[in-house]
């Protein structure tokens, strides 16, 4: 068995190297990384760590001796070039070539770029990795503007952090409302309530088509005619699995690596885990790219364990949280359509739970500040349960 190399040491990369190492202590390692920290966990980053409630140390999933110590090769700075299924090696970009028994691509995603003219005005940022994070926090002072680009979740909850901390904040988003895609218009709107409480202002239907620079400031023009000045500009318009390395090697790829139920690409010696990947959901019957910490974690584990030869099915339901002020929002499932949502509680509620249906079967919940009905919904959904709405919406009912 040659060595186990694992590209990318994020979140799924380091997961996959602690598991192999914990089950096969002799097997030898390779955790390779372009970044400059051991393997972390990203969502503090536009929460705590934005805040300066949370050190960037506190995220790392253990702390760069325990790679050492545990026997893990792990190489920071250093950047996979290309990958050759054909004699078993990868090539970094320095030059230097590793040959492998096992290769894992938990390469992640990438910001997807706002391609307007403009955009590379320096106070235009995505926030992706703790190297973005120094220009961001130095922009979030007190009085600044800051316009987020995208309603999606890093824009609101670097909205909620910028407002927060004295900022004046505009998000604009193309689409009609916020997480359009992922909640239902109440949900999204009660959401959006709690920003505007806090002094966030939305503009919906927004279109911007070019920035330009304004004595250093970034001003930013939309469709229609209007323009905003800012200090500034958080583009987060979502993300690009990064399958170059994936993709130039032949291997399948679809929107994310294809990888089948153990975690494999269509190279039978190549594995892929976390966001970069795409996998049958036994839960949901259909493939799907999770970008989700839970994610994250638990595929790269199944992954580390087939590898090792104890393997063990992943058949976890998405399952998604964000922080945002003192509120914690979860969603559980991820349904492709719902005929309708029942509340427990009120959307102007400080704390709620929206049940969706589809044909009377639960298919999916979320939760504002009410963490602890997470887990009997997720057993409804894998039920394919039937209950009566009635009794959905009792807040008497466990
Ligand atoms: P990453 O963590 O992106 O790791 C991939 C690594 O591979 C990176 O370090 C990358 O630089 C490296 N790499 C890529 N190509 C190469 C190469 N050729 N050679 C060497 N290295 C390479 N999820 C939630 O569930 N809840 C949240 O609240 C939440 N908040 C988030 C907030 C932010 C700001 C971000 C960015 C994400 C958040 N997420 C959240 C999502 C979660 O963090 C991701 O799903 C998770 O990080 C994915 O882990 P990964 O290992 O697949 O990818």
């Amino acid at each position: 068995q040659g060595p186990v190399v694992i590209v990318g040491a994020g979140q799924a990369g380091g997961w996959v190297a602690l598991t192999v190492r914990s089950l096969q202590p002799d097997r030898p390692v390779i955790l390779i990384g372009d970044e400059d920290h051991p393997p972390y966990e990203r969502p503090p980053l536009s929460k705590d760590v934005l805040s300066g409630k949370a050190t960037p140390e506190s995220t790392y999933l253990k702390p760069l001796a325990h790679y050492a110590e545990s026997g893990i090769d792990l190489r920071l700075g250093s950047r996979v070039a290309a990958i050759a299924p054909d004699d078993r090696t990868v090539t970094l970009s320095t030059g230097e070539r590793l040959g492998y028994g096992q290769l894992v691509l938990a390469t992640g995603m990438s910001p997807r770029p706002l391609v307007i003219p403009g955009a590379d005005h320096p106070r235009v940022r995505t926030l992706r990795s703790m190297q973005d994070l120094a220009p961001i926090r130095q922009l979030l002072a007190p009085g600044h503007k800051v316009v987020c680009i995208g309603a999606g979740f890093i824009g609101l909850e670097i909205a909620a952090v910028a407002a927060r901390s004295g900022c004046a904040v505009t998000v604009l988003e193309a689409a009609p409302a916020a997480l359009g895609r992922v909640v239902s218009p109440e949900v999204s709107a009660a959401l959006v309530r709690r920003h505007e409480q806090n002094g966030v202002a939305f503009r919906f239907g927004a279109s911007v088509i070019s920035i330009q620079d304004k004595s250093g400031m970034a001003e930013i023009e939309l469709a229609g005619g209007d323009s905003l000045a800012a200090d500034l500009v958080i583009v987060g318009i979502g993300g690009m699995p990064n399958c170059q390395l994936a993709e130039a090697a032949g291997i399948d790829c679809d929107n994310g690596i294809s990888v089948d139920a153990e975690g494999r690409t269509s190279e039978p010696s190549i594995y892929a885990a976390g966001d970069v990947c795409r996998q049958f959901s036994l839960a949901l019957g259909r493939t799907i790219r999770l970008e989700s910490w839970q994610n994250a974690q638990n595929q790269a584990i199944a992954v580390g364990k087939h590898i090792a030869g104890v393997p063990e099915p992943y058949a976890d339901l998405p399952w998604f949280w964000t922080d945002q002020y003192d509120d914690n929002f979860q969603i559980i499932g991820a349904p492709e359509r719902w005929d309708r949502v029942v509340w427990r509680g009120m959307p102007d509620d400080d704390k709620f739970t929206a049940i969706y249906l589809d044909n009377g079967r639960v298919v999916a919940g979320n939760t504002l500040n009410n963490a602890r009905d997470i887990r009997p919904l997720r057993q409804m959904i894998i039920d394919q349960a039937v209950v009566d709405p009635a009794v959905l919406q009792d807040t008497e009912t466990a």
